[in-house]
């Protein structure tokens, strides 16, 4: 993966965008708060055991037993490939 893009720009796309701002706002997937604590639908499982760290910008599924960074969470929605994703999140970062 090094051979299309640095490790840097990489490191900035998984923690410049933060995860439910993606999950909301740019990949429109279903989500909602509960107990207190932002839910997203799972790309995966279509479940709601989910939740997000905001020191680690990871999203987690309880059920899958799956962490997704920013790059794997347009991965599984969009079902594409991980250059398209990255090319995707830096349109949403410029
Ligand atoms: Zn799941």
């Amino acid at each position: 993966m090094g051979k299309y893009f640095s490790f840097q720009e990489l490191y900035e796309l998984r923690n410049s965008i933060p995860m439910n701002v993606l999950i909301e706002k740019e990949l429109d997937i279903p989500s909602k708060i509960s107990e207190g604590f932002f839910r997203f639908l799972c790309p995966l499982c279509n479940e709601f055991q989910t939740a997000i760290n905001p020191k680690t910008n990871l999203g987690r599924c309880f059920r899958c037993e799956k962490n997704f960074n920013t790059i794997d969470m347009v991965m599984a929605w969009h079902k594409t490939g991980f250059v398209n994703s990255v090319k995707y999140l830096q349109t949403i970062l410029k």
